[in-house]
C-alpha cells in the first residue's frame, strides 16, 4: 500500500492530462536517443513531472517520487504511454541504474544530494564500468582507487562510456584491493566528471552518436563520502546495476510509439499500407518480426506485473528485446529495396543502431551464459582465475 492514496488510472490520466499533450499514435518513436543529443526536451519533460513524482513513482516523495507501490507505478507507466514523452535516453543511467542503487545502499546524505536532481533532470549520470581490458570479463577492472585520508585517488581509464560527453557524475567501478580475487577487491564511487584529472574524449558511433566516450582518470580525488556502498562491495553492486540495465532495455520494445492493445503495431501497418508485404517471403519475415515483438511485449508486461527486483531473468528480457528490434530494423531496410541504400530513408537510424544492441549492457553471448547458469541451472563456465589474487592474474600488458 502506498503512503499516499493509491490513484486509479482515471485519476492518473486526469493529472497527466493537465501536464502533457496526448501522443499521436502514428508518430515514429526514437531509439535510445540515437542520432540526437538533445538534452533540453528531456530536462523540460522531467522538470514538469518531478513535482508529482510521475517519472519515478516508487521513489520516496522527498526524493522526486510519490511513494507508489508496484501496482500504482504500473498504472502510471501505462498511462504515460498515451502522452507525448521526451526521449529520456540521456537521463537513463540516473533514473534506471543509479537511482535504484542509491535507494538500496546509498547513505541518507547521498540520497538527499543526488536523487532529486536525477528525478528532475538537472544532473545527468554516466556508467563508468567497461575498460579496454574489462568488458564481458568486467571483474577484471584495473582502475585503481587508493585511500588518502578522507579521500580516494583514482587512476586508470574507462571506455565505451555512453553519455560521457555531457554527464555531470559517473558511477565508477574501481579496484580498492588488488591483493584479493578479482571479484572481491572492487568498490563503487561517484566521480565528479568536472573534477581536475578527468579527461573525456569523444568516440563517434556509426549511427552518428557523439556522446559516446573514453574517459581518462589521472590522480582524481574522490571524497570518501562519494563511495557508494561498502568497501569491497563493488561487484555485488555491479551485478545489481547490470540487472537493472538489462531489465530496462528488455522492458519495452526499443522505439516505443506502439500501443499496448493487441492490434497491429503502427510500423507493421505502415509496411502493409505501403504495399511492401505483397510477396510471401517478406510477409513471412514480417510475421516473424511481429511475433518476436509481441512475445517480448507480453513477457515484459508479465514481468512488470510480477513487480520483483530485477535478477538474471533480465538477461532473457534483453535477448528478446534485441532480437525483436533487430528483426524489425533489418527487415525495414530490406523492404525498401535499392532505396534502402539512401541514408535519408525511413529506419536508417534504427538500422545503424541495431548492431550495438547485441553489445551494450553485455553481449548476447554473455546474456545466454547468464540465463544458462543462473536461470536454467546448467553447469557453469570454467573460471580458472576466480580465486587467484588480482595481482597474480596474467594481463595483456
Ligand atoms: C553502444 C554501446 C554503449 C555502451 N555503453 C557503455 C556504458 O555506458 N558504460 C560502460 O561501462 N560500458 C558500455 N558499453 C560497453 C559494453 O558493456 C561492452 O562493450 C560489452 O560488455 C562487451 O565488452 P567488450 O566490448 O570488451 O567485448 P569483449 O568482452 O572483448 O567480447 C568480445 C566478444 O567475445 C565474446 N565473449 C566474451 N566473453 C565470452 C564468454 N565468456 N562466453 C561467450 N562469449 C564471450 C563476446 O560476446 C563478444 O562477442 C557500451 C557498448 C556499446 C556498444
Amino acid at each position: 500500500m502506498s503512503a499516499t492514496t493509491a490513484l486509479t488510472s482515471k485519476r492518473i490520466h486526469e493529472a497527466l492530462g493537465e501536464l502533457l499533450e496526448r501522443r499521436d499514435p502514428n508518430a515514429r518513436g526514437t531509439v535510445l536517443g540515437a542520432g540526437n543529443d538533445d538534452l533540453d526536451s528531456g530536462r523540460r519533460f522531467l522538470s514538469v513531472l518531478a513535482d508529482g513524482g510521475w517519472i519515478v513513482p516508487i521513489w520516496p516523495t522527498r526524493h522526486g517520487g510519490r511513494d507508489a507501490d508496484d501496482a500504482e507505478a504500473s498504472r502510471i507507466a501505462a498511462a504515460l504511454a498515451d502522452y507525448e514523452v521526451a526521449d529520456l535516453y540521456p537521463y537513463g543511467v540516473g533514473l534506471n541504474l543509479v537511482g535504484p542503487i542509491l535507494l538500496s545502499c546509498g547513505s541518507p546524505e547521498q540520497q538527499d544530494r543526488w536523487l532529486r536532481p536525477i528525478a528532475d533532470g538537472s544532473e545527468v549520470w554516466c556508467q563508468m564500468f567497461s575498460e579496454p581490458d574489462a568488458g564481458s570479463d568486467l571483474a577484471n577492472v584495473g582502475m585503481r582507487a587508493e585511500r588518502d585520508g578522507d579521500e580516494w585517488i583514482l587512476n586508470g581509464s574507462k571506455v565505451w562510456t555512453s553519455r560521457g560527453a555531457y554527464a555531470r557524475w559517473g558511477m565508477c567501478l574501481a579496484r580498492t584491493d588488488a591483493s584479493v580475487a578479482k571479484h572481491r577487491g572492487l568498490t563503487m564511487f561517484a566521480v565528479d566528471m568536472k573534477a581536475r584529472g578527468v579527461e573525456v574524449r569523444p568516440l563517434e558511433q556509426i549511427n552518428g552518436d557523439r556522446h559516446f566516450t573514453e574517459v581518462f582518470v589521472a590522480d582524481v580525488r574522490v571524497p570518501e563520502a562519494h563511495r557508494i556502498g561498502d568497501l569491497g562491495a563493488g561487484w555485488g553492486l555491479t551485478v545489481e546495476t547490470l540487472a537493472h540495465e538489462r531489465a530496462t532495455i528488455g522492458g519495452r520494445t526499443f522505439g516505443g510509439g506502439d500501443d499496448e492493445e493487441l492490434g497491429l503495431p503502427a510500423w507493421l501497418e505502415a509496411w502493409r499500407d505501403a504495399g511492401l508485404l505483397v510477396d510471401p517471403v517478406s510477409r513471412q519475415r514480417a510475421m516473424r518480426a511481429y511475433a518476436l515483438y509481441r512475445v517480448n511485449q507480453l513477457t515484459a508486461a508479465r514481468a512488470v506485473a510480477g513487480g520483483s527486483t530485477p535478477g538474471p531473468e533480465g538477461s532473457g528480457a534483453k535477448l528478446r528485446s534485441v532480437a525483436a528490434f533487430k528483426a524489425r530494423a533489418y527487415l525495414g531496410k530490406d523492404l525498401l529495396g535499392p532505396g534502402g541504400m539512401l541514408s535519408e530513408g525511413p529506419g536508417h537510424l534504427e538500422f545503424l543502431t541495431a548492431p550495438s544492441m547485441s553489445i551494450r549492457g553485455g553481449t548476447d553471448e554473455v546474456q545466454r551464459n547468464i540465463v544458462g547458469e543462473r536461470v536454467l541451472g546448467l553447469p557453469g563456465e570454467p573460471r580458472v582465475d576466480k580465486d587467484v589474487p588480482f595481482t597474480e592474474l596474467r594481463k595483456s600488458r
